[in-house]
């Protein structure tokens, strides 16, 4: 496993304050963001540059999102404890490690076979025990619905319908809606069986989701 040194946690609280200047205010979730080293996700070459507010490649040509997109997100699925979730997009594992450090029971899917491999890896050094998948999360994982909460960490041309069945009632999505360069965020809550209701949370960009598991 990677060394997190003093200097690492100090620039993690450099993160922090400047997550919290931006609107990030849930104490629990900037704890997260303290307890979860992020630059062990990323690769050696971007190590020195982990903690700024920026995207970098993970390989397969995707990218883990911002630190204030993960921290933005994750406050609007409004998590409690112990609460079922369902991730699309396990990507490096970032946001995984986050949902999990919040108590959730956290289920996350991806369709790059390496990325599901190499997060796999990480989350196990760090002790985490989510239940990872390699498959198209356009489908969803209808073995283990219902789910309290579903996090989508790619951009996703509309919203996919099994996504809303796999919802329990009260549930809440969180979507990035677009097929441009640029998407809304989307947060829809699910009302009753056949009724949702949706706010729009402003303008981010994420890598596309993609139909298929990729090899
Ligand atoms: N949460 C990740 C974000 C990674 S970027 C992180 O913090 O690192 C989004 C990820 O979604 C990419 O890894 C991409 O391969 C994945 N993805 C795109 N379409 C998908 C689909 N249909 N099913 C599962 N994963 C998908």
């Amino acid at each position: 496993m990677r060394d997190d040194s003093y200097r690492h946690k100090g620039l993690r609280k450099k993160m922090i304050l400047e997550l919290k200047e931006k609107g990030i205010s849930d104490e629990k979730i900037l704890n997260a963001f303290d307890l979860i080293p992020r630059h062990f996700f990323l690769d050696l070459a971007f190590v020195e540059k982990a903690y700024t507010n920026m995207a970098f490649q993970i390989g397969a040509k995707q990218t883990i999102s911002h630190p204030f997109t993960v921290g933005f997100q994750t406050q609007l699925l409004n998590l409690k404890k112990g609460e079922k979730v369902l991730e699309i997009g396990t990507g490096s594992g970032f946001q995984t490690c986050i949902l999990c450090c919040l108590g959730a029971r956290v289920y996350s899917v991806e369709r790059q076979k390496q990325l599901h491999l190499t997060a796999q890896k990480i989350i196990d050094d760090l002790g985490y025990s989510p239940k990872l998948f390699y498959g198209d999360g356009y489908k969803g994982l209808n073995a283990f619905m219902p789910f309290d909460k579903i996090l989508v960490t790619c951009g996703a041309p509309n919203v996919p319908e099994l996504l809303k069945k796999q919802l329990k009632v009260g549930g809440i999505l969180v979507i990035p809606i677009g097929d441009g360069d640029s998407q809304t965020m989307k947060k829809i809550t699910k009302v009753s069986e056949n009724e949702y209701q949706e706010e729009d949370f402003g303008v981010f960009r994420f890598v596309p989701m993609l139909e298929r598991k990729a090899k």
